[in-house]
Parts: structure tokens; C-alpha cells; sequence
């Protein structure tokens, strides 16, 4: 299964440059002249939005709404400094995978790898990363490359896309697909994207000045990545899909001497989410632990993201007496710090003692009403603390926003089947197999939803909705093979 995930990581970051050969060995039915066309904005959010579908379903994607709210920010930061990205729709998602890369597909969904947010040593570094892909979406470098496969006019384009999906589900096919896929991906590289390279530094460079970051780190962080191919059996993979030679740093450093000079320093989260990460992917967090143990009995400890990282080496192993008293003194510390109130609040959980998180998540709540990751530690703790009902009130108020994090309605059906709603549940897995990308067994709950009688007069109709959209989507696919 891994395998076939690294597979879909490549076609997504190489889907736009196949080989006019590829598309020709495929079974695609002609739809049309080869003659270019436009690609709307309105087309290519339709392809973006169908291919996260199956992102989501394929790739291992972080769960975590700290590291989710925390790229998301970082991103919003740079799209907001873009003034061609103002009419756009943005998402910024996290892949569990240790290489260093970041890539943007159609629709302005932009995955990064945890690999380049514990690579980065600064937030400069990782905003230089996503404001060059944020440009490569608003300057339509991945549009118009998909316009410039004549082969395929976009219903065929569409069902390109669709059938990577397909093909992912069956290992074989999927393995075949990507040797021809690379196979062109390779030379598109050269005679396309040097351009696209340039013109997405300058704008990305501008946003990060305009946005408080420090824009000579496009320069540095990319030469630090090619000095690092020099000890790798590979380049990291961003460089692969974003080539860097000497004169693109130069012009970047060129471009960055040019910005006005103050920037703002590195945000304490930045630090914090790369310890949670770090911590997460870690497999020598015992060796780690007693290292830091003896460090912090020694009084060495004294760097506010040190006490932190110790506090989570404490948790991953099992003290949690000592984790709650470093995390509980952070917080106090650094009032209203939710990385470090959702730590301290998942760490009661893990105790057993979840009604000790509860009043500090009420306090809080009352600050920031709407933070995702608080929400979802708040419903968590209820749950634990047998207070379902207040769960399922406070979840069901937020699950109606755009772009929902799938784990809410993964919460929400928890809260409602121990609650005694069970008719409710199915429309909430409905939900999350749909935000998933699992549009079969999303399209099965959402008919036992319909079938179940509700006290909600909106249901029927909201349900009967999602009915017809899979359909109408299923369809599609099914047209397409
Ligand atoms: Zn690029």
C-alpha cells in the first residue's frame, strides 16, 4: 500500500507534465478537436476539487488540526500579499511522507511534506517553499500546462485525472502508469518549467516580504537543498519538480537585497508544530527521552520549544504526571498558547483525567470560539468525561463550514451514537467517507440516513443533495473509463 502511495505522490506532483505519448497509449475516448482552449478558473477548481478527493483518500495525510490550522495560516499569511490570488479559493494541506517537497495542483490545494516543515530551520524557509507554489497557482502555470495537452480536450483531461484515481486502487496498473508518466515527466521538466521557476520566485518573494518574512531565504533555502543532493543518492524531491540552478539563486538573493529590510522573527508556533512532527514521525523516542530526562534533572533544559519537546518525550512515554506539570506551567506562562493547551488537554485524556482539561478549554473557548483544533480537543475531552450530548451540540454547530476537516464528522458520529442518536450517525459517516474521498461507502450512509426518520426538517433535503452529487460524480467517472 505504501508503494501505491508513493505512486500517487509522484503523479500528483508530475499529472500536469505527461508525455503527449502517455496521453496517446491511454484509452481515453477522443472528445474533440486538439485545438488549445482556455482552461476558466471554474474548470480547473472542477479537476483541483475532483483530484483532492483522491489525494485524500490515497495519501497519508496529517490529522492533526495544530500542524493543519498551523500551514494554513502560514499560507493565508502569503495568499493575502498575492494580488492575483484574491479571487481564488486556497486550501493548504500536510502529507505524512519524510521527503522535502511541496507541490500545488489545480484549484489552489497545496500539500506539503512533513519532511520540508522539520527541514525548514526557519518559518522564512518554509514560506518561501508555499509562496512560490501559491504563484505557481496564481500565475496558472499548472492550467495552462494542462491546456497545453492538445491530446486532451477537458472532459478527456478530467478523466486523465479520474483514472490515475482508478488506477491507484489497483497497484499494478498504477506502477505501469507512473514508468511512462516519469518517463515524460523528465523532459517536460526541461523544456518547460525554467520560466515558470523564475516568475514564481519574483512573486513569491514579493508576498513573503509583504507578508513580515524574510525573503532571502528562497535563496538560501534553495541552495542548502542542492548542496544537500551532494550527499543524497537523490535530490530532495523538490528539486526534482522545481529544478534550481546557480543563476536562479542568484536572481532570488538579487531580488531579495531589493525588499525592504525589517522582517519579523520565527512565531513560537512554528517551533512547537515542528516538535509535535518531529515527535510523531520519531522511532527513537526512548533513547531521546532518557537523554533529555537527564538533561532536564541537570537543570539544562531551559528553552521554553526544549521544555516543550521534553514535556512530549514525557507523554510518549507513558510519564504523564511530568508532562502535565511542564505543559500546565507553559501554558500558564504563555496565556492563550492552544499548541500548548491542546497538548496539555490530549495528555489529561491519555491520563484519564479529562474533566481537568475541560475548564481550561471553557476558559479558552470564550477567546477563540472558532479554532478548529480547540473545538475538536474540547469534543474529545467530553466524550472521555461522558458528557456526549454537549459534544454532539457543540459539533454539529460547526460541522456545516467550508472545507470541514474530516475528523470532526469522525467526532461527531462518536458523540452522537453515545449520545443515543444513532439515526444521526449515518449521515455523519456519510459525511467523513465523503470528505475522505471513499464516495461508494459515503453514497451507501447517506442512503441509510434517508431511510431513518429525523426530527430535522432540513434532512431529507440535505441528504437527498449529497445523493445527487456522488451520483452525478460516480457517474462521471464511470462515462470517463
Ligand atoms: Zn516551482
Amino acid at each position: 500500500m505504501y508503494r501505491v502511495k508513493n505512486t500517487l505522490i509522484s503523479l500528483i506532483a508530475s499529472f500536469s507534465l505527461v508525455s503527449p505519448a502517455m496521453a496517446a497509449s491511454s484509452s481515453l475516448p477522443d472528445m474533440g478537436s486538439s485545438t488549445s482552449r482556455t482552461l476558466s478558473v471554474t474548470e480547473e477548481q472542477a479537476i483541483g476539487d475532483e483530484y483532492i478527493l483522491g489525494v485524500r483518500r490515497y495519501l497519508p495525510l496529517s490529522q492533526d488540526p495544530l500542524v493543519i490550522e498551523y500551514i494554513n495560516e502560514i499560507g493565508f499569511r502569503l495568499v493575502e500579499q498575492n494580488p492575483d490570488a484574491h479571487d481564488r479559493k486556497f486550501y493548504f494541506f500536510v502529507i505524512k511522507d519524510p521527503s522535502i517537497n511541496a507541490f500545488a495542483l489545480p484549484g489552489g490545494y497545496i500539500g506539503t511534506h512533513t519532511g520540508l516543515l522539520t527541514a525548514a530551520e526557519n518559518e522564512s524557509e518554509l514560506a518561501a517553499v508555499l509562496g512560490h507554489e501559491i504563484a505557481h497557482v496564481t500565475q496558472r502555470h499548472l492550467a495552462r500546462r494542462l491546456e497545453r495537452q492538445s491530446q486532451l480536450s477537458f472532459p478527456a483531461l478530467a478523466s486523465f485525472i479520474g483514472s490515475i484515481i482508478v488506477a491507484s486502487q489497483n497497484p499494478e496498473a498504477g506502477i505501469g502508469m507512473m514508468a511512462t508518466v516519469q518517463a515524460g515527466f523528465q523532459q517536460a521538466i526541461i523544456n518547460h518549467t525554467r520560466e515558470n521557476e523564475k516568475e514564481a520566485d519574483r512573486i513569491g518573494i514579493s508576498a513573503m516580504s509583504r507578508a513580515g518574512f524574510d525573503p532571502s531565504a528562497v535563496a538560501s533555502f534553495f541552495e542548502k537543498m542542492q548542496q544537500a543532493t551532494r550527499y543524497l543518492r537523490k535530490p530532495p524531491e523538490f528539486l526534482m519538480t522545481h529544478p534550481v540552478n546557480q543563476t536562479r539563486i542568484s536572481d532570488a538573493r538579487a531580488r531579495a537585497r531589493s525588499m525592504p529590510a525589517p522582517y519579523n522573527p520565527d512565531s513560537l508556533n512554528f517551533h512547537l508544530i515542528k516538535a509535535r512532527l518531529a515527535l510523531s514521525v520519531s522511532e527513537s523516542n526512548v533513547a531521546d527521552y532518557e537523554t533529555a530526562k537527564k538533561l532536564y534533572q541537570s537543570e539544562k533544559l531551559k528553552d521554553e520549544v526544549e521544555l516543550f519537546r521534553f514535556a512530549l518525550l514525557c507523554r510518549a512515554n507513558e510519564d504523564y504526571s511530568t508532562a502535565i506539570m511542564l505543559l500546565k506551567q507553559l501554558y500558564l506562562q504563555r496565556q492563550r498558547n492552544y499548541v500548548y493547551l491542546v497538548s496539555l488537554s490530549e495528555t489529561f485524556n491519555l491520563a484519564g483525567q479529562p474533566e481537568k482539561a475541560i475548564p481550561f478549554l471553557e476558559a479558552e473557548l470564550k477567546n477563540s470560539p472558532t479554532s478548529i483544533p480547540l473545538i475538536m480537543t474540547y469534543a474529545r475531552s467530553l466524550i472521555s468525561n461522558d458528557q456526549p450530548r454537549a459534544a454532539r451540540s457543540l459539533l454539529l454547530e460547526h460541522s456545516y463550514a467550508e472545507n470541514v476537516e474530516p475528523q470532526i464528522f469522525q467526532l461527531l458520529s462518536e458523540a452522537q451514537s453515545a449520545s443515543g442518536f444513532v439515526d444521526e450517525v449515518h449521515e455523519s459517516q456519510g459525511q467523513y467517507l465523503y470528505a475522505t474521498g471513499d464516495l461508494q461507502g459515503s453514497l451507501a450512509q447517506f442512503e441509510l440516513a434517508l431511510s431513518r426518520a429525523s426530527d430535522d426538517p432540513y434532512a431529507a433535503t440535505r441528504i437527498q443533495a449529497k445523493i445527487d452529487k456522488i451520483q452525478y460524480i460516480l457517474r462521471q467517472r464511470r462515462y470517463r473509463k
